[in-house]
């Protein structure tokens, strides 16, 4: 492409950007392409000549959003929403077109200087004490590694980056069963081993069980491990499940563990004061992570990570070779000391253009209407003589199962079936999960331009494609 050529197709990208905004409501939610079939279209070679940018942009539009799953539909309420707010959008180009590696203070002092605020505005906008600092992770399970490396050197005096593990005591992290398979990866990589992350069995409510926490930890102690740290879940990805947050770190505090809370869904609501309870006892926590890129609206990738003493962060992931010094300007933010990765994006930039164009206000709007919507639904269904609600209402989350009076056949194959021609059908989106053994559908409410009519679709068109199910079943 020629330079003088930018102008014209970066309008052109804003362009069809809006249209296709504004087509998502009549697209199938799910992609409805076949594994192979967009692979087959794109050439097996790269070119070795250029190719017109009408050319390019042409087999953009035939090719790509019709092998898409359509994540900013109004109707997606599987797994979790992956929000772009379309002022972030905007945010998300420009810090494109300025394309900076924001590794150091000096190789981006803007860039820095506005995470710093945006951590503190988010901190604030959640209700976090005022030592909490923070940073920008690109994902939740990066946060959670960055964790648990600080957990693993913490433990052992700073050594294990510079001796490894060979010789230690087996180091040992606690967490509810339920929590999410980072935390798993996350051992993996830090060389502490999948066997090595305890998974404390949880109550009715999916909650860890506080006095097997206790219990765990002194028989790890008598066999001779070492207990490290503690994550504790806030909303959990199958059905929402919550620990007791305040008694898990009184327990982790007293054991003198490291912790880590895990809100990378639920985090978002905490700037709505009313849901605050569910994660009561928060500020006792080491280190907290949620992702502004599931629900609040920033698009991928944006974890925020607040850890309360940022020296013991630091002090596990920075490292100074000669090149990456900065001379003559001690105790400013590098950033790259605060993470896995050496390079790293200029993520600040879309939370600024987020918190500003739609204000605290206009977020908590969105995230109560999403509550009320779901909760609503789960009130309908469970007025509907074959529907049962599995997991109540977690926020904007619940799960369900479609159970007639006397089916015959197998409810967990019928529920599988009823997910698949949900999604197969294209109005909405929907996800699965196993609660206590069984096959159950899970709704989430989170879509940003979500309006009240999506529920009232999302119930006609669950209890329209079941019961076609089960009399095409007889
Ligand atoms: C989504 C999710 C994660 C993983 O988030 P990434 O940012 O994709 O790494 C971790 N924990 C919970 C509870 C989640 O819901």
């Amino acid at each position: 492409m020629d330079k003088s050529e930018f102008r014209n197709w970066s309008r052109r990208a804003s362009d069809w950007s809006a249209d296709y905004l504004e087509s998502l409501p009549e697209r199938p939610v799910r992609a409805q392409v076949r594994p192979g079939e967009i692979g087959r279209m794109i050439a097996d070679s790269p070119p070795e000549s250029a190719h017109a940018m009408e050319e390019i942009f042409a087999d953009f539009e035939r090719i790509i959003p019709g092998g898409m799953t359509h994540w900013q539909h109004p109707r997606f309420f599987a797994y979790f929403p992956s929000n772009a707010a379309p002022a972030a959008v905007i945010a998300e180009q420009l810090a494109t077109a300025i394309g900076a590696q924001c590794m150091l203070w000096q190789t981006s002092p803007a860039a820095t200087e506005l995470e710093v605020r945006m951590i503190d505005w988010l901190r604030q906008a959640l209700d976090l004490p005022e030592e909490f600092k923070g940073t920008f992770q690109d994902t939740a399970s990066s946060a959670t590694l960055c964790a648990v490396l600080t957990m693993r050197e913490r433990a052992l005096d700073w050594k294990g980056n510079k001796a490894g593990l060979f010789g230690q005591k087996p180091l040992r992290v606690y967490a509810s069963k339920g929590t999410h398979s980072s935390i798993d990866k996350a051992m993996w990589v830090a060389g502490l081993g999948q066997d090595n992350l305890v998974h404390i069995p949880v109550d009715e409510n999916g909650a860890i069980r506080i006095d097997d926490l206790k219990t765990a930890i002194l028989t790890d102690r008598e066999a001779g491990y070492q207990p490290a740290g503690l994550v504790v879940c806030v909303g959990g990805t199958s059905t929402g499940a919550t620990d007791d947050v305040a008694a898990a770190c009184a327990v982790g505090r007293a054991e003198g563990l490291y912790i880590h809370v895990d809100a990378a869904w639920a985090g978002s609501a905490m700037i709505c004061p009313e849901f605050r309870h569910l994660w009561a006892g928060v500020e006792q926590a080491d280190s907290i992570v949620f992702n502004p890129h599931k629900w609040l609206g920033a698009p991928m990738e944006c974890s925020a990570h607040f850890v309360r003493d940022p020296e013991t962060l630091v002090r596990t992931l920075a490292i100074q070779p000669e090149y990456l010094k900065t001379y003559g300007k001690e105790g400013l933010v590098n950033f790259s000391e605060w993470s896995v990765q050496l390079g790293r994006r200029f993520r600040a930039l879309k939370i600024w253009f987020l918190l500003r164009a739609y204000g605290l206000d206009g977020l908590r709007t969105m995230i109560r209407n999403h509550v009320a919507w779901s909760q609503r639904l789960a009130e309908r269904l469970a007025g509907e003589p074959d529907f049962e609600i599995t997991t109540q209402p977690v926020l904007s989350l619940f799960s369900f199962r479609y159970a007639p009076k006397g089916h015959a056949g197998d409810l967990d194959e019928l529920n599988r079936r009823l997910v698949n021609a949900i999604n197969d059908d294209g109005r909405i989106y929907l996800t699965q999960t196993l609660h206590d053994g069984r096959q159950v559908i899970r709704f989430t409410a989170g879509p940003f331009e979500m309006e009240e009519q999506d529920a009232e679709i999302a119930f006609d068109t669950i209890c329209g494609i079941a019961r076609g199910l089960e009399s095409e079943a007889g």
